[in-house]
């Protein structure tokens, strides 16, 4: 079956088209091009009236946890069985979808768990985005996360052999926990953990395997070792100075500022763990201190919200955005961030744009998000791969 967005107002990932049409059949985008010169093909598929709407690609969300709920103890959470962990991400899975977030990237839970829902999803037996799954995220022992989302390992070949054994499991990325946390106790959040042999052999393996790596990191020297170790993203970057921020930018190494994770624990202080408040607070305002740097010096940002952590369900992808812009990314470059970049980073070349021959992973919203980024909190439809969901 033909879909056909007609007069709709287009984001394509990169930049806002007025009048255009876009033709969809088998799962791929078929024609993009002005609404006036729409193929007859287009006249024998169901048309979908997009005048005074706006068509964008489907949402990517490049960190978030599907075994987690976002329920208020982070820890507690990760306290269920694998099968059990698996129904959590199913149900996650959905709510993504239906917020118009159509591709995830999973930074760590339980075992391989989100690697089998993701390959679940794609065969077709639940809904839910594409997953690009890290299996757990790896973490140094007693670091952040071992009690949660991550595998412990020490030294330079014990970080290879985890790589390794995240990608047989089905992994498409990596994820290294190079500094402290703060859902984590016992650990300062600007603890350095990874040695520099460390993150260079992790990044080294994964880059081998051809999937990006991802590192958790808050305190300036476990940044820069990861920048230098030629990272592909660097999550949270809370302590990010003007320095790494250069180096950062002349390596493209894309910033994911998860501000929604701070913000679920810092406004929660009612049935959050005193001790992730306390840390949370101690970090707020580095963090909008760094992400104002990471804007001036023209690094690229994706979207990532952490969703999973407390008070931050999935589907948060849209608040992301709007964080973002508070914090004072242009609303066009934060779509893109949610876009194009995201796909870039993820090295899933064939979503994030609005293009002939990319997957049809496409989300309709009432009014201008580019204006009004407000207007992405609620999708007038979703689609992915040409299906509308729910169906
Ligand atoms: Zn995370």
């Amino acid at each position: 079956m033909a879909t056909y967005f007609s007069r709709v107002t287009a984001f394509d990932g990169r930049k806002v088209r007025e009048k255009v049409g876009v033709l969809v059949s088998g799962g791929t985008i078929q024609w993009v091009g002005a609404h006036a010169r729409a193929p007859r093909d287009a006249r024998s598929a169901e048309e979908v009236e997009g005048g005074g709407r706006t068509l964008t690609p489907g949402l990517i969300d490049c960190h978030v946890h599907l075994c987690f709920d976002g329920g208020p103890d982070f820890v507690a959470e990760a306290a269920v069985t694998e099968p059990y962990a698996a129904v959590k991400c199913v149900g996650n899975a959905a709510r993504q979808l239906a917020a118009g977030v159509t591709t995830v990237r999973d930074l760590g839970g339980l075992g391989a768990v989100v690697c089998d829902v993701g390959r679940a999803i794609a065969d077709g037996r639940t809904p839910g985005p594409r997953v690009v799954a890290s299996g757990q995220a790896l973490t140094i022992t007693g670091g952040h996360g071992w009690n949660s989302f991550a595998r412990q390992t020490d030294g330079p070949d014990g970080v290879r052999l985890a790589v390794r054994e995240q990608v047989r499991s089905g992994a498409r990325s990596i994820k290294i926990v190079a500094t402290g946390g703060v859902l984590t106790p016992g650990i300062a959040v600007d603890f350095t953990a990874f040695t520099p042999e460390e993150v260079d052999a992790a990044v080294d393996e994964a880059h081998k395997w051809g999937v990006p790596i991802a590192a958790h990191a808050i305190g300036r020297t476990g940044i820069a070792n990861c920048v230098r170790a030629g990272i592909d993203s660097i999550e949270h970057g809370s302590q990010i100075d003007a320095s790494i921020a250069r180096d950062m930018k002349e390596r493209g190494v894309f910033h994911v500022p998860t501000i929604s994770a701070l913000a679920g624990i810092v406004g929660h202080p009612e049935d959050v763990p005193a001790f992730a408040v306390e840390k949370g607070k101690q970090i707020m305002d580095m963090a909008r201190d760094a992400f104002g740097r990471a804007v001036r010096a023209g690094l690229r940002h994706a979207c990532g919200t952490d969703a999973g952590t407390p008070h931050n369900p999935h589907g948060s992808a849209p608040r992301e955005i709007v964080r973002m812009v508070e914090w004072g990314l242009s609303p066009l470059k934060a779509l893109q961030a949610a876009t194009a970049g995201g796909a870039d980073l993820l090295r899933v070349p064939e979503v994030g744009t609005i293009e002939e021959g990319k997957a049809a992973d496409l989300v309709l919203w009432s009014g201008h998000p580019v204006e009004d980024v407000a207007a992405l909190l609620k999708p007038s439809l979703v689609m992915k791969e040409g299906e509308v969901f729910p169906g």
